[in-house]
């Protein structure tokens, strides 16, 4: 069996693992490069793999990193089968189509603002071309087996967001995993990831292989950051994402009024598809911790604003008040409204609540940049920005390290770290050579592992 690592190596994005068996090919994941331009240009490049030739999709989740090439791989032919869990299916549906219209946005926008090189630019795919490839999902439930050749496998439940899993394949007398991103062991919102089998080879999530979480309360960490910007009369503006996060902080914050930590101030989910996300999560009960009655209490102390409308008119809104939008790496999506109206104003606070990739608008925000580029303009950045990490829904490397003890792995398992920016993954490769009997490896972009 070969496996090539056509992705979500040396990076955290464009995650793509090409499983090669005698009479078998699949893919696991079909993620989009993101962050930096130079990745960018990679979901242009062709697929050295004869598309025809792919026999199945698995996807370990929605997010698109792990899914928004998929109307790629669509546009240049392919008509087999995605497995996907259910609930990824449904997160699918909104997510890609979401990803068409932002390709056609910013490739109308930069034309109309003659940005880029080209006279005309082309959308990496519409939203046509994402609703079409759509038609292609078939459902697998968690532990549900599935044979496409001489090649078997399942998914396991991870944790991390809605319907997110590990896939278990099983060829050639040998039986491989990929962990997909991993869960948190204690997190306020999903369930712990589930322990691994026995295995010959382990692809693992690196994101946080140099980093650990804070123990704070994140609770606390945010009623402190609200207290003090109202306090000061100021906005509180939350670029996230649409799936989990977004979830997670209507969560806390609905928490924080009711136990009269922060006082009761106005808090708008301003984006459709976090809205029409956050329908689906409370329809998955079993995957998350929260009651019915808290997802209840969600729907009525959250103000949803779908319509383009609605949004405009927070702009002129000016008491203390939360606003929660997208994106969550502030890529794209109506924070960048938000944020060319209230990032020259000191009173603002910008709460990043995820993971920030190099080169994205956030993380030069995180890192204390002066001015960022919004739709061709410079903005100064005056506004406070914070950076709450406890609420990631990523492992951090101990996490990592005691799923690993949790499992049923050998001493001598081979493991390849994928999903870390290389100094992540190069640090963990080091940490888990000195604490574990493993045999761990960095996987490389494009390298062929034979098996
Ligand atoms: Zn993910």
């Amino acid at each position: 069996m070969n496996i090539v690592f056509l992705g979500g190596a040396e990076t955290v994005t464009g995650s793509k693992f090409l499983v090669e068996t005698d009479t078998t090919r699949v893919l696991v994941d079909c993620g989009l490069f993101q962050g930096y331009k130079w990745l960018r240009r990679r979901n242009r490049d062709p697929l050295p793999v004869d598309i025809g030739s792919l026999d199945a999709v698995i996807l370990t989740h929605a997010h698109l990193d792990h899914s928004g090439y998929l109307p790629v791989l669509y546009k240049r032919g392919y008509r087999g089968p995605v497995f996907a869990h259910p609930a990824t299916v449904e997160l699918c549906g909104i997510m890609l189509a979401d990803s068409g219209h932002i390709q056609e946005e910013e490739a109308r926008f930069c034309q109309r603002h003659k940005i880029g090189r080209h006279e005309k630019p082309e959308p990496l795919y519409n939203q046509d071309e994402a609703n079409a490839s759509l038609t292609l999902f078939q459902s697998l439930g968690y532990e549900q087996p599935m044979t496409i050749g001489d090649i078997r496998f399942h998914l396991q439940p991870v944790g991390h967001i809605l319907g997110a899993g590990s896939v278990i394949l099983e060829a050639e007398g040998k039986r491989v995993g990929f962990s997909g991103d991993v869960g948190r062991l204690d997190d306020i919102f999903m369930h712990a990831p589930k322990p691994l089998p026995a295995l010959d080879l382990l692809l693992l999530e690196s994101t946080y292989g140099n980093r650990l979480h804070r123990a704070e309360d994140p609770f606390a960490e945010l009623a402190e950051v609200i207290n003090s910007t109202v306090e000061g009369g100021g906005r509180v503006l939350i670029p996230s994402f649409a799936v989990g996060r977004a979830q997670v902080l209507q969560y806390m914050l609905d928490r924080l009024m009711r136990e009269q930590r922060i006082p009761k101030l106005p808090v708008y989910l301003d984006s459709p598809m976090a809205i029409d996300v956050s329908e689906i999560y409370w329809n998955y009960p079993e995957q998350h911790k929260l009651s019915q009655q808290e997802c209840r209490s969600l729907g009525q102390s959250t103000i949803y604003t779908r319509s383009v409308d609605a949004s405009k008119e927070l702009l002129g809104q000016t008491y203390p008040h939360i606003i929660i939008a997208g994106s969550g790496m502030a890529t794209g999506g109506r924070i960048l409204h938000h944020f060319k109206k209230l990032l020259s104003d000191h009173k603002t606070t910008v709460i990043f609540a995820g993971y920030q990739a190099g080169g994205t608008r956030g993380a030069k925000m995180v890192a204390g940049a002066e001015t960022v580029k919004i739709h061709g303009a410079w903005i100064p950045v005056k506004a406070r920005i914070e950076m709450l990490d406890g609420l990631s829904a990523h492992a951090d490397y101990g996490e990592l390290e005691q799923w690993l003890q949790q499992s049923d792995l050998a001493a001598g398992t081979a493991i390849q770290l994928v999903h870390g920016e290389p100094e992540a993954s190069e640090t963990f490769r080091d940490y888990l050579r000195q604490h574990t009997s493993y045999e761990v490896d960095v996987a490389g972009y494009r390298t062929i592992l034979r098996l």
